[in-house]
């Protein structure tokens, strides 16, 4: 892996964070976004995260004026891009903005530069024809905080280059994220595939009545040595966001349990304001 120049585009939630982390780590990151509006945003976003590091990683001020000498910025694509080894894709989970968004670039990168996408939910099959380059495109899946929470799941699809894989999983090590490869394409990467069934099984042990939230928590933790249970981890990652994936799967399989589930959700949670730890009360107070 001989990478040097990285471009992040989409400096949203993930994306300015995958730009920080990768620029406190040496490399050449450019950030790109929609328009100078954005770009501006994602500029004041990085004193908080300045403090973060300072705070969680203990990073001192000479590698926070080291990361910010290594971080530019554009709203211009071609610019944006002209030298890069590898692109790393935070724009919208929304399909038809991924695809203009690819269709678009693969017009003005160079031929060397890999595209790996941050996607939480879709796979990089649905996006390889719009890049122009299959064979040097896979996901590189990042989770939020991640200085804190350095995973990095790295998913091909059929058609990525072998080498393209191995580098980006050495380019993964590299900027201090515990890298995690796939053999194939999964829904959920391996995080979510085991997450999003433990947490959906505990709402609904709550909804049928089957115990209470301190009991299922309890159940887990005792049982596991994990040090938080499955509502524990719903109030971190936020309700709305467990509610939202429920609800996609209440619609498309109209089962009776999940649908009830979901309606539980709304009206004990959602419709109070009561979305987790971000609100200051979701299953537990804080
Ligand atoms: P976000 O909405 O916070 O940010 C998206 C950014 O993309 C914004 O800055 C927006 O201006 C920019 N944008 C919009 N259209 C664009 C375009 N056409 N070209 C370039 N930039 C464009 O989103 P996010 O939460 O950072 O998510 C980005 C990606 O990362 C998604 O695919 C998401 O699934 C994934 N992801 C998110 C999280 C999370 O916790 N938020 C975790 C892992 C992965």
């Amino acid at each position: 892996m001989n990478y040097k120049n990285i471009t992040i585009a989409g400096s949203g939630v993930l994306g300015y964070q995958i730009a920080f982390q990768t620029a406190f780590h040496g490399f050449n990151v450019t950030v790109y976004d929609i328009n100078d509006d954005a770009i501006l945003k994602a500029k004041s976003k990085f004193s908080n995260l300045s403090e973060a590091y300072k705070r969680d990683v203990n990073a001192t001020e000479q590698q926070i004026e080291f990361t910010c000498k290594h971080l530019h910025y554009t709203s211009n694509l071609e610019e944006a891009v002209k030298d890069t080894d590898l692109l790393i894709e935070a724009v919208p989970e929304n399909p038809s903005i991924k695809i203009d968004f690819y269709k678009k670039l693969a017009k003005v990168a160079p031929e060397k530069t890999v595209f790996a996408t941050n996607s939480s939910t879709l796979l990089p099959s649905q996006f390889a024809e719009a890049t122009g380059r299959p064979s040097k495109f896979l996901a590189l899946h990042f989770a939020n905080t991640i200085w804190i929470h350095n995973t990095a799941e790295i998913m091909g699809h059929s058609a990525t280059d072998k080498k393209v894989f191995n580098d980006v999983v050495e380019f993964a090590k590299s900027i201090g994220m515990v890298a995690l490869p796939l053999h194939k394409e999964q829904p959920g990467y391996i995080l979510n595939s085991l997450l999003v069934p433990l947490l959906s099984a505990a709402t609904q042990l709550l909804v049928t009545e089957v115990a209470d939230i301190q009991t299922i928590d309890k159940t887990w933790m005792k049982a596991t040595g994990a040090p938080i249970g499955p509502f524990g981890i719903l109030d971190i990652v936020g309700i709305t966001t467990a509610y939202n994936i429920d609800k996609i799967a209440a619609e498309k399989t109209q089962d009776e349990l999940k649908i009830k589930t979901v309606n539980y959700l709304k009206e004990h949670y959602i419709d109070k304001n009561k979305l987790g730890v971000a609100t200051g009360e979701g299953f537990y107070k804080y």
